[in-house]
């Protein structure tokens, strides 16, 4: 793998068995933390499964040109410094490389003393030690669940973001763009920027949260957040129609999109569109914190679950950090910051920086990080989707996309006795597809707790298992086997076969 310039040629055989410490997640709180890390000489390696630095915000910011400076603005092509820190640094980059399992490694008392991590990329698999791990997996889209999202001609306004990105790709055709977030002002302002006919943006938001939004108006005043929320808000209301106060929403047609439904002002409205891009939102991404046995917890401003982390980002289970906004949406300033203070905290655990050095070098970064989420709470209380837009009323609405699983299916397994999650897995195989619940975790909470009077803390989450993602068998066989390893399987067979059954089964 790479020091300094990246590069994809080498496979992830070239890697060491060994790191101080591996980094998953090249966006803004990754590069932050391994670039700190490699600073104070830690064997740092960074894994992330796209092919060059930058994560969600600053997708491809190494590749881009002057031209995307302008097209997708000021905030993106901040990434350019942070990226170019990263490969100045002596940490190694493995990119196009998927993390898929975290287990951690015991020391002759018990203790955790490090974890090997599951890598693969290109076809091939690797467990890679390291004493600490930090996680910076970012955040999710948060499900929107509408009759036909699954229709072609309907996706995520993230999903068209990243091909504007990566390839330059700028959407044909007549393109609707509904929902809430600030995210959804940003892409609708980047697409018409980059030509595409953008015949409406119907707004979500609904009415009563100015006025919850408007208790924490002291903090958004003096935020960057109010400049540029103005900026884009103007942009996008001059360029095309902004309608508000949209309370129902559906994507019609047959086998495909035509026509894109709404409900405002007590009436029903519609329009002919070739493209729906839906947003509402960022959530933690806690597949990976959940799987490794993170403590999490319910946050109403933000209305998801997270993992618990310390000051120092530091997760519930040993020698395990978190950072970024897969802890907690904060924004890609306070991802990178939250980065710093996370390799400073490893670092110390692994005895590269005295505490008191530790300390001093986190004072400034903890003032830039409070007045980086200067805004957040009135942003959290502005955009906080409405429950019809996260608890689909309709019962023939599809939740868990991988299985077509239904709203009303989902609440007639409630009535029939599934209580949370993961009972629900045993009825309908809900969030048990390629996508590990990411695109239906949280609905399946929310419908659940909707229909038990209770509320999401008291319902859970799904209980997750590695691989967290698709790997192939070949991969997974061709791992070396360790003699535990060896040991868990054969007794696991001994417990349910006699060991004459062993005995035939060895090959002839
Ligand atoms: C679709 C989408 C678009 C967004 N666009 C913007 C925007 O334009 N402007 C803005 O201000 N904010 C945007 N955000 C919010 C934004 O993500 C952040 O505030 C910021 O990027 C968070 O930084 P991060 O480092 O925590 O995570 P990210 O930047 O999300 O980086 C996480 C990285 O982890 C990698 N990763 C995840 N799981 C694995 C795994 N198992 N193995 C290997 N790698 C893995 C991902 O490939 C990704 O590169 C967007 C969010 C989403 C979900």
């Amino acid at each position: 793998m790479t020091k300094g310039r990246v590069s994809t040629e080498r496979g992830i055989a070239d890697l060491a068995d060994e790191y101080d410490v591996i980094v998953v997640g090249a966006g803004p709180a990754g590069l932050s933390a391994a670039t700190t890390l490699a600073g104070t000489n830690a064997r740092t390696l960074l894994v992330d499964e796209n092919r060059t630095p930058g994560g969600q915000i600053y997708r491809a910011i190494t590749l881009a040109q002057p031209v995307d400076r302008q097209r997708l603005g000021e905030d993106y092509w901040r990434g350019r410094s942070i990226a170019e820190d990263f490969l100045r640094s002596e940490a190694e980059y493995a990119p196009a490389t998927t993390a898929w399992s975290i287990q951690p490694l015991q020391g002759d008392a018990g203790q955790t003393i490090g974890h090997e991590v599951g890598l693969s990329s290109n076809g091939v698999a690797r467990l890679i030690q390291a004493r600490q791990v930090v996680l910076a997996t970012g955040a999710l889209e948060r499900p929107f669940p509408i009759p036909g999202w699954t229709l072609p001609g309907v996706m995520t306004a993230g999903a068209a973001q990243i091909a504007l990105k990566t390839s330059g790709l700028v959407p044909s055709g007549k393109v609707v763009i509904a929902g809430t977030g600030p995210l959804l002002y940003l892409l609708a302002a980047q697409l018409i920027e980059a030509g595409a006919t953008v015949s409406a943006v119907l707004d979500t938001t609904p009415r009563e949260n100015w006025l919850r939004a408007f208790r924490h108006a002291r903090g958004f005043l003096v935020s960057p957040y109010l400049a540029k929320g103005l900026k884009l808000l103007q942009t996008v209301q001059r360029r095309t129609r902004v309608i508000r106060w949209v309370s129902a929403l559906a994507a019609e047609g047959e086998g495909g999109l035509k026509e894109v439904v709404w409900g405002a002002g007590g009436r029903e409205h519609r329009m002919a569109a070739d493209l729906l891009l839906l947003h509402q939102g960022v959530v933690p991404n806690v597949n990976f914190s959940n799987s490794a046995g993170c403590a999490h917890e319910w946050d109403e401003a933000q209305l998801t679950f997270r993992p618990q982390v310390d000051e120092w980002s530091a997760s519930s289970v040993a020698g395990l950090a978190l950072a970024g906004d897969g802890t907690g949406i904060g924004g890609a300033e306070a991802a990178a910051i939250q980065g710093r203070i996370a390799g400073l905290g490893c670092a110390s655990r692994l005895g590269l920086v005295a505490p008191a050095e530790r300390d001093r070098l986190a004072v400034p970064l903890r003032t830039s990080l409070a007045r980086a989420m200067r805004g957040r709470r009135f942003l959290d209380e502005l955009y906080r989707p409405a429950k019809a837009f996260r608890v689909p009323q309709d019962p023939d609405t599809i939740v868990c996309r991988c299985e077509e699983i239904s709203a009303g299916q989902i609440r007639a397994s409630v009535s029939a006795g599934a209580g949370g999650p993961n009972q629900m897995k045993v009825f309908l195989r809900c969030g048990m597809g390629p996508c590990q619940g990411r695109l239906c975790g949280l609905t399946v909470t929310e419908l659940i707790a909707d229909e038990r009077s209770k509320h999401p803390s008291e319902i859970g989450y799904y209980r997750l298992r590695f691989p967290i993602k698709p790997l192939r068998l070949h991969e997974l066989a061709a791992l070396p086997q360790t003699e535990t390893a060896k040991v868990a399987v054969l007794a696991d067979l001994a417990d349910t076969h006699h060991p004459a059954d062993l005995n035939e089964r060895k090959p002839q």
